[in-house]
């Protein structure tokens, strides 16, 4: 019998309801491993209900009250590290040093937000007029959501919640389908953390779901990260019903390398960069753009061996560089954009279809791929792939090369590898892209900066974590207060008005 996982509502594990259930499978033998309940939307309400009931006690509750939960649930995370890397791996694929980087780039969030009094603090005046002061206060807005994606299903939840939450919201999680356990768990951990029933819940569901979060009259906000239709979708129906929205999406990331840049660094950068976690990153980096054909010619003739010693594993292989895809459909996708690449007349190099792996025959593997000679009319260069395919998009100059990802539709993140301090300053300060690398292949920036990118790769007008995210799930209340002291100055005194 499959096992049958549950929503987690008002500190409790709550069965699914509707009899809609989608599959979880181990990616690395391609069986089913478990069920998820697909919530209705009255059980999307349940929980709205129970978070909603939650909210008065915890946004009163002391703001170094709530950060002392922040730092429990932080030694909780570091307590159940390999524990919530492996249950990660087993749904996800991913090896499981990298879900452990999943873990602790969420639990640096959390780390961000153990500072909330401070970061919730408003401003003040004194005197801004005869006994007036004016301050303003950072409020929570109520109850608030996430809605999660597959690939981080540690990291992008805890971007969302621990920042909500600390703030004084309470939170309900509408995680990916395929890979739901570590957010369940991750709510469990919280309860043990101290934070009252309600605060945080967990509903696992579809476009219902969802459909039911947005339209909700209770939910204040929800931040989305996922494929930018979608987002594009969220975001529209979000704010027709009255919410703030933040919506990150799909990407393409560049990285540019210059004939002066460092090709030993630049070779194992993209080795991890765009095969690790079978390129199933949104800051991975699936486009290498060298500056003149001598130095794509050194970069390619560099990358094929190398390219050909990585070793594809399951997941919980320590000696695998990548794992397994998250499912047969994403295999398909991703082989057929490798097919699609070929048509369009790029020149494959290496080619990973076809990989199958002894014992585990089933399992959703692809090995690494490299392209030559890919152009920007292709639509595999287009389009986001999301899976372990390099391509390499050769141009004469970094005026050429900068323009790559300057015109195209996705601008999460890019990276430059060069020694030419002046021109990496110059393409930082021009690129139209949200994060920018100079000899960093994936520039997530840290907890206490702010993740989010440009044009198709996010509808929002607020980053995810750091003082973008105190501001996107609080409101600003002014308050000019006058405390007459009797005297002719301060009773003369007018408040500037529109007229
Ligand atoms: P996805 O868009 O398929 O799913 C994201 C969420 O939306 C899930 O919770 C899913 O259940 C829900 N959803 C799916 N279909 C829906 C529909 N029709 N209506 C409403 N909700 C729906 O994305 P995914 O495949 O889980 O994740 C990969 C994508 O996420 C990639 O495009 C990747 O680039 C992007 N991503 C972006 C960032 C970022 O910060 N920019 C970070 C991670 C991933």
């Amino acid at each position: 019998m499959t096992r049958e996982l549950s929503h987690y509502v008002n500190g409790e594990a709550v069965s699914g309801k509707s009899g809609r259930f989608s599959d979880v499978y181990d990616p690395n033998t391609g069986i089913v491993q478990a069920k998820t309940p697909l919530a209705s939307a009255v059980e999307v309400s349940d929980a709205v209900a129970a978070a909603q009931a939650a909210f008065p006690a915890w946004a009163a509750m002391n703001p170094q009250r709530r950060a002392r939960v922040m730092f429990r649930f932080k030694d909780l995370l570091e307590q159940h590290m390999d524990e919530l890397a492996e249950l990660l791996s087993s749904e996800h694929g991913k090896v499981v040093a990298d879900s452990r980087g999943d873990v602790q780039r969420g639990m640096e969030v959390i780390e961000f937000a153990c500072g909330i009094p401070h970061l919730q603090k408003g401003e003040y005046t004194e005197g801004a007029g005869p006994g007036i002061d004016v301050y303003s206060m950072h409020q929570p807005l109520g109850v608030v959501a996430g809605i999660t994606p597959f690939n981080f299903p540690a990291m992008i939840p805890m971007w969302m919640f621990g920042v909500a939450i600390a703030c004084g919201n309470t939170f309900i999680i509408k995680p990916s389908e395929k890979d739901p356990s570590v957010p369940l768990r991750l709510a469990e951990l919280f309860l043990e953390a101290g934070a009252p029933k309600g605060v945080l819940n967990v509903i696992n569901g579809d476009k219902e779901a969802v459909d039911a979060l947005l339209e909700h009259p209770d939910v204040k906000a929800i931040s989305f990260v996922g494929s930018s239709d979608i987002a594009h979708y969220v975001s529209h129906t979000g704010a027709k019903h009255g919410k703030r929205v933040q919506a990150m999406a799909g990407a393409k990331n560049h990285g540019i390398i210059l004939p002066d840049a460092d090709m030993d660094q630049v070779v194992r950068d993209f080795l991890g960069a765009a095969f690790g976690s079978a390129g199933e990153r949104c800051m991975a980096l699936p486009v290498a753009v060298p500056v003149g054909d001598a130095t794509a010619d050194e970069f390619i003739a560099r990358m094929v061996p190398e390219i050909k010693k990585l070793k594809v594993g399951i997941s919980t292989d320590s000696d695998a560089h990548y794992g397994p895809v998250v499912s047969a459909a994403h295999k398909v996708r991703v082989e057929n954009y490798i097919a699609m690449c070929e048509e369009e007349g790029g020149k494959l190099l290496v080619d990973g279809r076809g990989l199958t792996l002894q014992g585990h025959e089933n399992g959703f593997f692809i090995g690494p791929t490299l392209f030559d000679h890919v152009t920007a009319d292709m639509r595999s260069y287009t389009d986001e792939i999301f899976g372990p395919v390099l391509q390499v998009v050769r141009a004469q100059t970094l005026e050429e090369a900068a323009a790559l990802p300057s015109n195209h539709q996705y601008g999460n993140g890019v990276a430059i590898f060069t020694r030419n301090g002046l021109a990496a300053r110059e393409f930082a300060a021009k690129v139209q892209v949200g994060m920018v690398g100079i000899n960093v292949p994936i520039p997530v920036p840290v907890a206490y900066h702010t993740f989010g990118g440009w044009k198709r790769s996010a509808f929002a007008d607020t980053n995810q974590h750091g003082t973008e995210g105190v501001r996107f799930w609080t409101k600003i209340k002014t308050v000019t207060q006058r405390w007459p002291d009797g005297s002719v100055d301060d009773q003369s005194f007018i408040i500037p008005t529109m007229g």
